[in-house]
């Protein structure tokens, strides 16, 4: 049997039956509830005779964890899918969570981002399995919950905990059409500007904890951020404020003001090093009696791997057997799991999937058919290639 015949041993319809099912499994984050999707996929998986293991974070986030063994020792390789999803919001044509078919097209929240990804991901172990498990080494595949709220009780909790250590890792999320072989980090930081309260007719004995904040956003929002790496489809850092929030009444002078950035960052920079760059150019602006506080609240490491690691060099040829074109590879602009399976466990990553990435978070949010048979074909063909 060669490798295209593997892959061919999981059906179109199978792959779309299964991306329906997860779709039909509202999953929204928030709240981030993922039991019924990860009920769904242990039916899926069991039916299969595949093993797995519900394991839960908290109560209602949970993370699946299935293992296809091989045929001796040998290497590990991660599939990596997450089934919350964003709310739908409104000016939706289809039911967001009906997973219509129309066209060869499969419309909900999630189709693209990424339940469909993680049906490519499922429909490409049971190909494997169904030819025997023609590799060495195993499969590790997970489908996690907390994705789009930070991955605290999902990639991270499986890290963290050790329930999951492999060589390589392929993330399934949407990328129509190229391949995407890392993303630009993510820093939330949240800045308490301190001043003292004063009558609002004797602001000389205050100090006015929103004018220092004003002086601070100015001096963030002037920040040259203009190192670029083209790889990354948004070339260069980011930073944007993103919530405010002072004073007490309106003829008080306010002692507090805090502000919520997003700062984007490219592997130039370490988290550490962003972050330090804001303390730095606050405390520029920030004198008169009045203090900050910087709060870290929650990072995406910027992660970038080497055009021709085995892992991208593999699923690039993978990709172009299957599709007949060579792939664009590029970096993604917003953050993935791959921040934290690349940047805290150190996995080689490659972020590919069904489904356009435009579509994410979308009204009307589709997955093509073929784009979910491609996919499960990219990642046999991949896997047969690295754990041979
Ligand atoms: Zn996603």
């Amino acid at each position: 049997m060669d490798q295209q015949e593997i892959a061919e041993k999981v059906s179109a319809d199978e792959l779309q039956e299964i991306t329906r099912l997860l779709v039909r499994a509202p999953s929204p984050n928030p709240p981030g509830d993922v039991r019924e999707c990860a009920e769904v996929i242990m039916n899926v998986l069991r039916k299969e005779g595949i093993p797995a293991e519900n394991l839960a974070a908290t109560d209602k986030q949970r993370n699946v964890v299935a293992v296809l063994e091989g045929s001796g020792p040998g290497k590990t390789m991660w599939y990596n899918g997450h089934m919350d999803v964003v709310p739908p919001g409104a000016d939706w044509t289809h039911d967001p969570w009906g997973a219509e078919l129309v066209d060869g097209k499969i419309y909900g929240r999630g189709a693209a981002d990424m339940k469909g990804g993680l049906a490519s991901l499922i429909g490409s172990m049971f190909a494997l399995k169904r030819a025997g498990c023609p590799f060495k080494g195993k499969i590790i595949f997970t489908a996690v919950a907390d994705e789009e709220t930070g991955s605290d009780n999902g990639t991270v909790w499986l890290i963290e905990n050790k329930k999951v250590s492999a060589d390589y890792a392929i993330v399934g999320e949407p990328s129509d059409g190229w391949v995407a072989i890392g993303n630009r980090g993510l820093i939330w930081v949240e800045v308490t500007i301190k001043g003292k309260a004063a009558h609002g007719s004797r602001p000389d004995y205050g100090i006015n904890a929103i004018h220092h904040a004003a002086r601070a956003i100015t001096a963030l929002s002037q920040m040259d951020l203009s190192a670029r790496q083209d790889i990354f489809l948004a070339p260069t850092g980011s930073l944007s404020v993103t919530l405010v929030n002072g004073g007490t009444k309106a003829n008080v002078i306010p002692d507090r003001c805090t502000f919520t950035l997003d700062r984007r960052m490219l592997p130039i920079e370490t988290v550490e090093e962003a972050t330090e760059r804001i303390r730095q150019t606050i405390a520029t602006v920030i004198d008169d009696g009045a203090s900050f506080d910087l709060k870290l609240i929650k990072a995406w490491p910027p992660v970038l791997m080497e055009q021709d690691h085995p892992l991208i060099r593999t699923a690039v040829a993978a990709f172009e057997r299957v599709h007949g074109y060579r792939p664009e590879v590029r970096g993604k602009a917003g953050s993935t799991d791959g921040s934290f399976i690349r940047g805290m466990a150190g996995i080689p990553i490659v972020l590919y999937g069904p489904g356009p990435t435009r579509l994410a978070h979308m009204a009307d949010e589709y997955v093509e058919l073929q784009s979910l048979v491609r996919a499960s074909h990219v990642y046999t063909l991949t896997t047969l290639d690295l754990l041979s």
